[in-house]
């Protein structure tokens, strides 16, 4: 535990030093230059600690879980990002009552941090990604760096980016809360806890853009790896689809690939990871995603597998969407 948060802290350290430096050109910076702040340097410092070893798997209410979701709160503290209103010091506590499907179940946590829009702050766009895996077994470490650490990490960039330019007097016209839940794995808990207790009002959450794993490559795709999958994104809202594809083809040229969203899709991916939980609701979103590999819910999905700068060109692509969703005149709505 002490050697874990003094790595986080260093971790942390080198982050506001290149924060700071930027900051003297803070004035010119545009929605590029801040999405340029998210490095494939930095996501993988991130990485190697909360897909490190020490962290046990994650597995949702167990010492390991607990460790991962103090990274997320020193790394928000540290940025002077706030908490958001009713969620005490940053977690969304969860009773271990509400984890049925858990034979021993623990109390567990979503973590939550928060920056307040300027011209329509009760307006929020939701950033997730769950931080939780599946933890150990046969005494082998399940360290779940593309799932989803990947999506856990570029969260941390995107809200550094985000608080960055509101420091510098950019804040987003609408407010952004970035959710990091738990209980993904074992049945999409901490989403669901959250839609049902929401820390606001869901009428006035504008969309919700869900990450998870974003640092491979589908092996299907390893002669063109320029690519991401997106699923969801059309079917609330013509509105988000066509801002996603504009904002994409203007700021970042991926490949954005929809085979998975094809209703017929065998896999339904769909269904299967935590933006489900806000479409139940209504609410527009966007799944970002690589596909599944060969090391999928395997404990080899280790951090030195990871493609560092195509993750972060992912990661800028969710960054510049969400800016666009944030600060446009029109507010995105369900069809
Ligand atoms: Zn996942």
């Amino acid at each position: 535990m002490k050697y874990l948060i003094l790595s986080a802290i260093a971790a942390l350290t080198v982050s506001n030093n290149s924060a700071q430096n930027t900051s003297t050109a803070s004035k010119n910076m545009t929605r590029v230059d801040y999405a340029n702040t998210i490095t494939a340097e930095d996501l993988k410092e991130h990485l190697y600690i909360f897909a490190g070893d020490e962290m046990q798997g994650r597995m949702t209410g167990t010492e390991g879980q607990k460790m991962a979701a103090e990274y997320l709160r020193s790394f928000y503290k540290e940025q002077g990002i706030q908490a958001p209103q009713g969620a005490e010091d940053y977690y969304q506590e969860i009773p271990a009552s509400y984890f049925t499907r858990l034979s021993e179940p623990q109390d567990s946590e979503n973590v939550v941090a928060f920056i307040e829009g300027s011209e329509y702050p009760n307006e929020v766009i939701v950033l997730s990604a769950h931080y939780d895996h599946v933890g150990t077994r046969d005494g082998k470490i399940y360290n779940g760096a593309d799932d989803d650490g990947s999506g856990t990490v570029s969260m941390l960039e995107m809200a550094e980016a985000f608080q960055m330019a509101a420091n510098n007097g950019n804040r987003p016209k609408r407010s952004i809360l970035f959710l990091h839940v738990t209980g993904e794995e074992i049945g999409l808990y901490g989403s669901k806890y959250y839609t049902e207790n929401p820390l606001y009002p869901l009428a006035n959450t504008v969309a919700n853009l869900n990450t998870d794993m974003i640092g491979r490559i589908d092996p299907d795709k390893k002669d063109n790896p320029n690519y991401v999958y997106l699923i969801g994104s059309d079917k609330l809202s013509q509105g988000l689809h066509d801002v996603s594809e504009a904002v994409n083809e203007k700021y970042i040229n991926l490949e954005l690939d929809y085979k998975y969203n094809d209703e017929n899709d065998p896999n339904r991916f769909y269904y299967r990871s935590d933006h489900y939980n806000f479409a139940k609701n209504n609410i527009p979103i966007i799944f970002y995603f690589n596909g599944v590999h060969e090391d999928y819910h395997k404990h080899t999905d280790t951090p030195d597998k990871i493609e560092y700068e195509l993750m972060a060109k992912r990661a800028r692509l969710i960054f510049q969407t969400t800016w666009e969703v944030a600060n446009r005149d029109e507010r995105i709505t369900a069809d």
